[in-house]
């Protein structure tokens, strides 16, 4: 294992403003000559420990009460028609307590119980109710505790340390294959190629000799692995290592906005590729189009996807419902007009989605299923994108990017995905080791 000259370890749960990472000493980078941007126009940031500890919300608390001599410890998992007075019962802890727990400051944390949760409770030598604790997750318990003055109701959120790992590895055969090889998780692979998709054609353009650096976050509890986090940076290469792409989290809290390359720009476009998940292509945009059913020479001002009736249709872009209702040949239609002159057009399809029109639509919400309304030969999408008012082929246009960063967080993206770029950069792709920083 090299010794690297960083340290990515924190406790607790980070919570940053706009962006999270922690770190705990720059060094600077090393410069790449290949890099088709320029990494050092901004200053390598100074980072004082101090960012750190403000950096970090420590939601613990700790426990009212511990287990003590004399006390029995019992479990009780809550049926169907389940009360919490009659789960106690069930375990002779008297039916009055249910009521006085009912009372109790907090008591919905204990009383929303659903089937199959497992209450751990403790009775004393007298058999009174000392404690009861409700694991509601691995990291969030509920705890009731007797004390002098009545019962006392809190959750304890437990210290989830997150560690930053790293992975990188050289693509041979499929990536899936190098990814889960370098140490990913099926859930850091799905959510590399997801923020990663508008930029690289993940089944096409990677080849072998092309590799990936990536830089995430892992959830630890007392020591142990529950989970991966967030990707907080990657790199990946096409064209054999010609071209390099980057994407760098930007969250609020821990709700991650979006990923953005090392300009700022956001990754996401404003329109999906296509409304369907599953793309087959029947029929493209072509001016010069004899019509099927009718033999004579018609424009095909869209692109049709067959798919099977029932397929859901996703609205490309943010926007509103301009239309949805019969439309001539093109049957069942819905409009969505969208910012700066676009539009999109869905026809054919078998039924509407909930959106009506006027109603705001989000990029990816289903507005109709596919089907063979209007004059169709079969099922199948047809599409439209307008632009002022000209039918575009939307195979062909260039989409414009979804929203940049907000000008006020913008600065401090910059500085930490430069930051970032220079950590990525020092992962070795020769190798298909995954490190863990200590
Ligand atoms: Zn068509």
């Amino acid at each position: 294992m090299k010794n690297w000259p960083i340290s990515f370890h924190v406790a607790g749960i980070a919570v940053l403003t706009g962006f999270s990472l922690v770190l705990l000493t720059a060094v600077p980078s090393k410069s790449d000559a290949n890099l088709p941007y320029e990494p050092q126009t901004l200053p390598l940031p100074e980072l004082k420990v101090s960012e750190i500890i403000e950096d970090t919300l420590n939601t613990h608390t700790t426990a009212e009460t511990e287990p003590a001599e004399g006390w029995t410890e019992k479990s009780v998992t809550i049926k169907r028609n389940d009360s919490l007075s009659s789960a106690l019962e069930r375990i002779g802890v008297g039916a009055s307590i249910g009521f006085q727990i009912g009372k109790t400051d907090n008591h919905q944390l204990l009383t929303n119980l659903k089937v199959g949760d497992q209450l751990t409770v403790w009775v004393d030598s007298n058999n009174q109710l000392q404690r009861i604790v409700y694991a509601k997750s691995p990291i969030l318990e509920v705890e009731l505790a007797s004390t002098d003055e009545g019962f006392k109701i809190q959750e304890i959120q437990k210290d989830v340390e997150i560690r930053t790992h790293t992975a990188h590895g050289k693509i041979e055969g499929a990536f899936y294959l190098a990814a889960e090889r370098a140490g990913l998780s099926a859930k850091s692979i799905m959510q590399l190629a997801d923020m990663l998709a508008w930029d690289v054609d993940f089944a096409r353009e990677l080849h072998d000799g092309d590799y990936f650096r990536v830089i995430y976050e892992a959830r630890y509890l007392d020591g142990e692995y529950i989970g991966d986090g967030d990707i907080l940076a990657a790199q990946i290469t096409t064209a054999g290592g010609q071209e390099i792409h980057n994407a760098f989290v930007m969250r609020n809290g821990q709700e991650v906005i979006g990923y953005y390359n090392e300009k700022g720009q956001n990754l996401k476009k404003a329109f999906l590729k296509a409304p369907l998940d599953t793309v087959r292509i029947t029929s493209r945009f072509n001016p010069k189009r004899v019509h099927p059913i009718f033999g004579d020479k018609r424009p095909h001002r869209g692109v049709d996807y067959g798919a099977p009736t029932g397929t859901p249709i996703k609205v490309t872009g943010n926007g509103q419902v301009t239309y949805r209702g019969w439309m001539g040949g093109y049957g069942n239609v819905v409009k969505v007009r969208h910012n700066n002159g676009y539009e999109t057009l869905y026809a054919h399809m078998s039924r509407f989605g909930k959106y009506k029109k006027g109603q705001m639509v989000k990029q990816g919400e289903v507005i109709g299923y596919v089907g063979s309304t209007g004059n169709s030969t079969g099922a199948h999408l047809h599409y439209e994108f307008h632009i002022n008012g000209q039918h575009r082929d939307p195979l062909k246009i260039k989409f414009p990017d979804a929203g940049p960063i907000a000008a006020q967080y913008r600065n401090d993206f910059l500085r930490r995905s430069h930051f970032l770029l220079g950590q990525l950069e020092r992962l070795d792709p020769k190798t298909q080791l995954a490190y863990q920083f200590e």
